[in-house]
């Protein structure tokens, strides 16, 4: 699709993604990731590290710490089976700070993923009014609705 902007992925594609595995996780995460890769990486010296944990969801309980990426690279996940307290204790320990958005939301992604929970709309609505008001602005403009049958405002109302 080639996009750069998760609005112009939403208003090439004239709705919004499905919540389950939405496709805008493809075009714009892991495609671009994959075409750096492949132009860039070298395979005898470079890894790939991240930090995906098995506490996360079912899908990643499935996850091995060492895996062939499809860039031929070598990919570890050093923190798989640590619990969210293990990292945040880790971080407090070596004095860090903790990512402030942690103060609002459950994980930090796109701030308009179509996976947000419901109080974490509302943290964006309280917090964020300017975001909030631009993806109610985007289910105008695309006569589409990021929670399927109601729009963000009707959704919130019974906590907003
Ligand atoms: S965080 Fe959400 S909106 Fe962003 S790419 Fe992933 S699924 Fe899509």
């Amino acid at each position: 699709m080639g996009v750069r902007s998760y609005e112009e992925y939403l208003f090439k594609r004239g709705k919004f993604p499905l919540n389950q595995r939405p496709c805008c996780r493809s075009y714009l995460k892991t495609d671009p990731i994959n075409k750096w890769l492949n132009r860039y990486a070298d395979k005898d010296k470079d890894i790939i590290v991240t930090g995906e944990r098995r506490e996360e969801s079912p899908f990643r309980l499935l996850y091995t710490e060492e895996y062939q990426h499809s860039s031929g690279l070598l990919g570890i996940r050093p923190v798989l089976n640590w619990t969210t307290f293990q990292v945040i204790d880790r971080i407090i320990r070596a004095g860090l700070n903790m990512n402030p958005l942690y103060n609002c939301f459950s994980r930090v992604s796109c701030w308009c993923c179509p996976n947000k929970k419901k109080w974490e709309w509302y943290q964006l609505k309280i917090h964020f009014p300017e975001l909030f008001k631009k993806v109610c602005q985007w289910e105008e403009e695309l006569g589409h609705t990021i929670k399927y049958g109601h729009t963000l405002t009707d959704w919130l109302k019974d906590i907003a």
